[in-house]
Formats: structure tokens, C-alpha cells, sequence
């Protein structure tokens, strides 16, 4: 569907070539970069900070497909969702590695467009490159990403600290990741089907852009920052939001009650999962990769987030006696099951 016509096989440039090529456009910006890109190893220093890092595996054919996505957002998403662990711990980004393993499929332009990609994220989150890897591959394309990032000392907020009471909240929409990735994957088979035809996206710009290029929400944990915000627990919505319940649940030894009609659902999440005949509570509690935020809050701290359009409270932390249920719109109570999207997807994206 989406095809690259320009053909520079990689070879001509060589490894170090081709390091020098897709490297040297970017800049560093961060005061605890004190070496990048160039010798044998970064070096960092210079924070009073906590130090979080994280890593993350994107896999063609496992966790992407190169036919409807377009490189230059495939290297915008790994970055993004890859600094979406560290917005998890309350931390923001600073620094980040970039290892690719590379089939001769792809040429220079292409990887040209996935660091286009890799250097838009790093210019929008203000992170600096400071190295990675660069090897071939006998199949795909297999894409490293290391993030590291600083908290105040103390700020840090793990999965495991949530209480009896507290409330539980979410940030932005649920589910439209998934229904945009249903939409990618039916026009696929059509494609595939009649060669000739067009992919037919019309009207689900706001579910595709969900799937293809979604944001970290470090906007958030700069809220949290402005306003004293504490949350007692924190995940990211990676994998769906039934399966990040169940983590936080399990890491605090919890139970919660989620109320059906308080989930935050956009409007076209909604129509197009009527219109996949899927309930729109199903794609928001299993659908996944919205990189949205998670966390639980004191009772106390309600009213330093309750003005804010981007944070809603779907429900609250209960004994572990007490499971993990949903409160339906008809007011039945339903357990949650921690389903996650591996199992709900009809081609898993994640293993
Ligand atoms: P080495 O042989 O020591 O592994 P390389 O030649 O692989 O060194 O890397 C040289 C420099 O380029 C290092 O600073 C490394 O971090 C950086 N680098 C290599 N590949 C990439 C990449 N894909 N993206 C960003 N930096 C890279
Ligand atoms: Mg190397």
C-alpha cells in the first residue's frame, strides 16, 4: 500500500557510512549528554536525579507491518512508545539508543525516512541520540530502542503503591489504537485481494493516527509537576487497559471497581467498533498500544485534577477480596478479565 521507489542499495555507503549518514542530523541538547554518538560508548553525568531506563524490541511482523506503515512514523512510534515506560515511573526522558539489524530489502531512503521518523520524536520530546547499533539481518527489520530518563529524588512512582480508596484515572481515549489498527488490517486484505485498489481510510484519520503514530503522554507528568500531583501508582496503557488494571492490582494487592460508563471513548473509536461489530467497552478495555497513562490517586488530590479535560476517573481501588470488577451502564457487575490484546487480536502485533 505504501511503497518507496527510491533504490540506493546500502552496500554503496557501508556500515560506517551509512552511521555517519542517518546520525549526523541530529543535535544534543541535554545538559546530561556529555558524549554522544562517535566514540565506543555515551557518557552521562551530572544529574542529582534517580536514573530510569528501559528497553524495548519492535520486530517486523511481530510488532508492525512495514506494508501499511509508513517508516516514517514506524521510527516515530518506536521512540515513542519506548518513552512511554519511563513517563510510567513519573520520569521524563532524556536520552535515548537506537539499535536497528537491517534485511537488503530496505535501501537508504528508507532508512532515511525511519530516522525522519527517530528525529522528529527526538526534536518533540527534546531527547538526544547517543548511540545504538547497526548490523544486518537474514530477515526484517529489527529495531532496538533504549530509553533513559531522570525523576527528582522521590518522585519515581512504581505499580505497587495504590490504597483502599484511592481513585483510579486515565488519561486521554481508550481503544482507538485498536480499532485503527482493525481498519489498517481490512484494507490490507482487500489490497492483497484487488491490487489495484485504494486503501479506503476516509473518516478514520483519528483511529489510524492512534495506530500509526501515537504520542507519550510526558505532557502528563509535566501536570503532575505543575500541580504537586502524587499519583500512588503508575503504568502505562501498552498491552490494554484490563491488563494494566490487573498489574496494578497485583503489584499493590488490590482489587477495583471500573465504572463501564465513565471510560473515555473518541467518538470514532466508537462508531467504527459498532461498525466491526465489536461492543466499543471491549475495544477499550482490550484493545492496546494507546500510550495512554493509568494511575491511582488519594481522594485528597481529586481536586488538583478534576478541571483537567485529559484525565478522567473510571473507578476505585477495593480490598483484593473484592476482585476486579466492572460496573456496566445496566448496573450489573461483571468480573474483568485481564485479557490484554495478545489474546484479542485476530494477527498479534505483540507476543
Ligand atoms: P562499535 O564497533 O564500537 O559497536 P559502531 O561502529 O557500531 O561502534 O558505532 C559507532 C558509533 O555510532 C557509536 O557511538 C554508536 O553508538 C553509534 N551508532 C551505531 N549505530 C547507530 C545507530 N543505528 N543509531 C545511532 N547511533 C549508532
Ligand atoms: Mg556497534
Amino acid at each position: 500500500m505504501f511503497e518507496n521507489k527510491d533504490k540506493t542499495d546500502i552496500s554503496k555507503l557501508g556500515e560506517f557510512g551509512l552511521i555517519d549518514h542517518i546520525t549526523s542530523k541530529f543535535e544534543l541538547n541535554n545538559e546530561t549528554t556529555k558524549v554522544g554518538i562517535g566514540d565506543d560508548a555515551a557518557i552521562l553525568s551530572g544529574s542529582q536525579k534517580e536514573q530510569v531506563i528501559s528497553t524495548d524490541l519492535y520486530i517486523e511482523n511481530v510488532h508492525f507491518d512495514i506494508m501499511y506503515t509508513p517508516l516514517k512514523h514506524l521510527g516515530y512510534k518506536c521512540i515513542t512508545a519506548s518513552i512511554s515506560d519511563i513517563c510510567a515511573m513519573n520520569a521524563k526522558p532524556s536520552q535515548v539508543l537506537v539499535s536497528l539489524a537491517l534485511s537488503s530489502r530496505y535501501t537508504l531512503e528508507a532508512i532515511e525516512e525511519l530516522y525522519l521518523g527517530i528525529h522528529t520524536a527526538c526534536t518533540n520530546y527534546k531527547l538526544d541520540l547517543v548511540g545504538g547499533d547497526t548490523s544486518s539481518s537474514k530477515s526484517g527489520l529489527h529495531i532496538s530502542v533504549t530509553v533513559i530518563g531522570y525523576a527528582d529524588s522521590g518522585k519515581i512512582v512504581k505499580r505497587s503503591g495504590a490504597n483502599e480508596g484511592d481513585l483510579l484515572c486515565v488519561t486521554g481515549d481508550l481503544g482507538g489504537a485498536y480499532m485503527g489498527l482493525q481498519m489498517l488490517e481490512r484494507e490490507k486484505q482487500v489490497f492483497v485481494e484487488q491490487k489495484d485498489m485504494k486503501p479506503d481510510l476516509e473518516g478514520k484519520d483519528y483511529i489510524v493516527g492512534r495506530q500509526l503514530r501515537p504520542e507519550a503522554r510526558v505532557d502528563i507528568i509535566e501536570f503532575f509537576e505543575e500541580k504537586d500531583i502524587h499519583p500512588t501508582s503508575l503504568i502505562d496503557i501498552s498491552d490494554g487497559l484490563s491488563s494494566e488494571i490487573f498489574h496494578l492490582c497485583k503489584h499493590s494487592t488490590l482489587g477495583m471497581k471500573v465504572y463501564e460508563d465513565k471510560l473515555p471513548l473518541d467518538q470514532q473509536t466508537y462508531d467504527t467498533a459498532i461498525e466491526f461489530n465489536l461492543p466499543p467497552t471491549t475495544a477499550a478495555m482490550n484493545g492496546g498500544e494507546d500510550y495512554e497513562l493509568l494511575f491511582t490517586l488519594t481522594q485528597g488530590e481529586y481536586d488538583k485534577i478534576k478541571t483537567s479535560l485529559d484525565i478522567t476517573v473510571i473507578g476505585y481501588c477495593t480490598p483484593a477480596h473484592e476482585g476486579i470488577e466492572l460496573i456496566t451502564k445496566s448496573g450489573n457487575i461483571v468480573p474483568i478479565e485481564a485479557q490484554g490484546w495478545e489474546n484479542f487480536k485476530p494477527k498479534s502485533s505483540k507476543e
